[in-house]
């Protein structure tokens, strides 16, 4: 299997002050790989690596066997590629769910009109809101919210999709549909890197869980070994924490 992305000895400081100490990290087509630890171990600032949103200090990050962190590179091209869904949901409040879903598609792809709502319509009926296209983002729940800014991430046809705790600015009973959508997001074989504090997700979902803690991975493997049976202390100790 060929890998979607893949990190090697990267770092990451900002300032003084090294937040991502070498990481080697490749994920392969179709694995969901999820990135569990403490706050402040580096767990957003990794995926922000890996669509530039920040700009490594060390190391390089390919996407589909592009190097990113090569500056040559025309990065556009290669964010189109990797969908991101963050705790907060970014939606455009002015614009319809449709139009959320349409605009980045128009205007990075240059597809058609007719084209990119078709495409739209798809993803909002795979996320369960083929009914809400022309409602806008403040008449929705957080929970809807969340899946439109799956559907809008979906619409680009990522290779990869990059999750960074989409459920934890969720009331919990909205909890469970994201992550409904995401099992079957993971199901359908979509490569996905997912940064979350839901063990039970993970254990279920995840081909590999990855532990970080202060800008290291400290240890990986089948969920059933890392959240199950770890063996270190320090994974120990975080999943007392949270479990
Ligand atoms: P996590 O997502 O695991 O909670 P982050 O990647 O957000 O961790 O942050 C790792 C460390 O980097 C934290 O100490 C945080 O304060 C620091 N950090 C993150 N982004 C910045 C930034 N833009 N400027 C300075 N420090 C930052
Ligand atoms: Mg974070």
């Amino acid at each position: 299997m060929s890998a979607v992305v893949e990190i090697s000895g990267l770092r990451k400081s900002f300032g003084e002050r090294e937040v991502l100490k070498g990481i080697d990290l490749a994920v392969a087509q179709g694995e969901v790989v999820c990135v569990i630890g403490p706050s402040g171990s580096g767990k957003s600032t990794l995926l922000r690596c890996v669509n530039l949103l920040e700009q490594p200090t060390g190391g390089a990050v390919s996407v589909l066997g592009v190097e990113v962190t090569d500056p040559d590179v025309d990065i556009d091209r290669v964010r189109t590629h990797v969908g991101m869904v963050f705790q907060q949901f970014n939606l455009f409040p002015h614009r319809t769910v449709l139009e959320n879903c349409t605009m980045a598609q128009r205007k990075v792809l240059r597809r058609g009109a007719s084209e990119a709502e078709e495409v739209a319509r798809r993803n909002l009926e795979q996320v369960g809101l083929a009914d809400r296209a022309d409602s806008h983002p403040a008449q929705l729940s957080g929970g809807q919210q969340q899946r439109v800014a799956i559907a809008r991430a979906l619409s680009m046809d990522p290779a990869l999709m990059l999750f960074d705790e989409p459920t934890s600015a969720l009331d919990p009973e909205l909890v469970g549909d994201v992550l409904s959508v995401m099992r079957d997001l993971a199901e359908a074989g979509m490569t996905m890197i997912v940064v979350t504090h839901e063990m039970a997700f993970a254990r279920e979902v995840a081909d590999r869980v990855v532990f970080m803690d202060d800008g290291q991975i400290v240890e990986q493997g089948s969920p059933d070994h890392v959240i199950g049976n770890p063996g270190e202390e320090r994974t120990r100790t975080f999943l007392a924490r949270v479990l």
